[in-house]
């Protein structure tokens, strides 16, 4: 990719990889990691809806890419922040799930802790909604990741880990 060779389809150790004709670079295609909050209140769910591609209108957890230098906690209460505009009070991690985002597909791997906030959380930055739905009955039509949806169906119907 780096010296400009045309990339190559090749099978290394079961998958799928590109990989440069010249050079040899490898394209692994490796997760980035996300980090999603599921805040609940009187048997309630925090969805946020999604202002902005991709999947723009859906439903879906507040959250969002850890940065460099980031712990998952830390990129959790600053994306909380960001887009709901409340503090995540203790964080307690719930498990993780594997999605892909976006038209290239690019791979996630998303950490989903449970959370407080503290305050009432209004949208902003990129969600143009926020709404509180009953656990059983979260809207799982409307949430387009297909492991999101899994991983809330599960949540739903009492899960206390994912998946
Ligand atoms: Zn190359």
């Amino acid at each position: 990719m780096a010296c400009g060779g045309r990339l190559a389809t090749v099978r290394e150790e079961g998958r799928l990889r590109l990989r440069c004709r010249r050079c040899g670079w490898t394209f692994y295609n490796n997760p980035v990691p996300a980090v999603l909050g599921i805040a609940e209140r009187g048997g309630r769910v925090l969805l946020a809806r999604r202002a902005a591609p991709p999947y723009a209108g859906t439903w879906d957890l507040p959250g969002g890419f850890l940065e460099a230098g980031e712990t998952p906690e830390r990129a959790l209460a600053r994306e909380l922040r960001e887009e709901l505009g409340v503090r995540a009070l203790a964080p307690r991690f719930i498990g993780f799930f594997t999605d892909s985002y976006g038209a290239g597909g690019m791979p996630v791997l998303a950490a989903v802790y449970r959370v407080r906030l503290a305050g009432e959380p209004s949208a902003m930055s990129d969600v143009s909604e926020v709404r509180w739905f009953p656990r059983r009955r979260l809207p799982l039509r409307g949430i387009a990741f297909p492991a999101m949806r899994r991983a809330l169906r599960a949540y739903g119907r009492g899960a206390a880990r994912l998946p």
